[in-house]
């Protein structure tokens, strides 16, 4: 017996900024699951930024989203019929098959989430990838060690809310953050207790860090690159570091863009600048989680979710989520 399901699929590849004509709304049929498959009616979607990137036709690190098609991503549900051992209805799962209602999966997709532990949501944000991001890249790629100054940009989402409070618990110096809006900046020194913040609308980057950061920084968590990059080299103090965990500023640029203008810098004060993908630190995710499950649970570190309503709203959600509109982790119930 199939179910009626709702998905969106990438209808155009984005010029730049994508746009909702870039998405189209399809009905389809689902058909039950056959040995080793689980049918999973999603609860919560993830919208993401790497998502942008998926759009495009280029070789990256992950294949493109097929045009026609639905597209993919992080989503929690519960089977509602299974052909896997293992898998029984009623069970709550995460798989990588959101944007769509219901989800035809191999089981071994899956993973079991407990909602005893934490809500459903969590599991896309805080206590998923987006929290082992957060750390790998401030413990590992970036070497933080107690006493650092550290700048997080993009500070007031997901990623960046979570890498800002791991600082502070665990014995920075200093926390700035960088966010798009006065409301975000508030959040920032009210709710997540950054020592500093500033809305990087309200003037050069370079200057408003200078201010926050009379002492210099030695850690610089990107998720923006382009001016904020600059602005975090020149601020550097001598052997700091940069975990480059996105740089969002650049993702819908036409054109390849600069780089930042006195990466000369990188010399004299011997700064390490170090990519990484989250992919890459599995092995870290477990004493991620025994050491953030009981920080989310009692409160100490905290993380807002902006939900958007309904398949239909899932391509403006992430529209939404691109263009800064929202505060911590973006999804969409289904
Ligand atoms: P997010 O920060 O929750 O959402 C994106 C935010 O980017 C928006 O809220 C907006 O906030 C900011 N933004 C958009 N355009 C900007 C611009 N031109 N300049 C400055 N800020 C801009 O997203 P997230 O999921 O936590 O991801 C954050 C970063 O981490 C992204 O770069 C993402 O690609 C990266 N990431 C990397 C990995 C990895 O494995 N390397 C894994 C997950 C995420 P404002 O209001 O502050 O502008």
């Amino acid at each position: 017996m199939s179910v009626q399901s709702t998905e969106i699929h990438l209808a155009a590849r984005p010029h730049g900024a994508p746009t909702l004509d870039d998405f189209a709304t399809v009905r389809t049929e689902v058909p039950d699951p056959g040995p080793g498959q689980i049918l999973v009616r999603n609860a919560l979607m993830s919208v993401d930024p790497y998502m942008r990137g998926r759009m495009d036709d280029r070789k990256s690190y992950v294949a493109p989203f097929a045009l026609g098609a639905p597209l993919e991503g992080g989503a929690v549900g519960e089977v509602v019929a299974s052909g896997a051992d293992g898998f029984r209805a009623g069970d709550h799962v995460l798989h990588g098959l959101g944007w769509r209602e219901y989800a035809l999966l191999d089981a071994r997709g899956a993973t079991k989430v407990d909602t005893g532990v934490a809500p459903l949501g969590a599991y896309l944000g805080i206590l998923g990838m987006i929290g082992t991001t957060a750390y790998a890249c401030l413990m590992r790629t970036a070497e933080f060690r107690k006493g650092d100054a550290v700048f997080v940009s993009s500070a007031a989402g997901a990623v960046g809310s979570v890498a800002g409070q791991l600082a502070r618990i665990k014995g920075a110096s200093r926390v700035i953050g960088s966010a798009g809006s006065a409301a975000k900046v508030s959040y920032l020194l009210d709710e997540l207790g950054f020592d500093a913040a500033f809305n990087y609308r309200d003037g050069p980057v370079r200057d408003q860090l200078a201010a926050a950061a009379p002492d210099g920084i030695d850690v610089y968590f990107d998720n923006v690159g382009g001016d904020h990059l600059e602005a975090a080299i020149a601020r550097l103090n001598v052997h700091g570091r940069i975990g480059v965990c996105g740089m969002i500023s650049v993702y819908n640029a036409t054109e390849p863009v600069p780089a930042p203008r006195n990466l000369a810098q990188v010399i004299g004060k011997r700064l390490t600048l170090r990519g990484m993908l989250v992919a890459d630190h599995r092995d870290l995710r477990d004493e991620y989680l025994a050491e953030a499950a009981p920080l989310v649970a009692d409160g100490t570190l905290k993380l807002r979710e902006t939900v958007h309503e309904g398949i239909g709203d899932a391509p403006a959600a992430f529209l939404s989520m691109l263009g800064g509109q929202d505060t911590g982790k973006v999804l969409v119930r289904l």
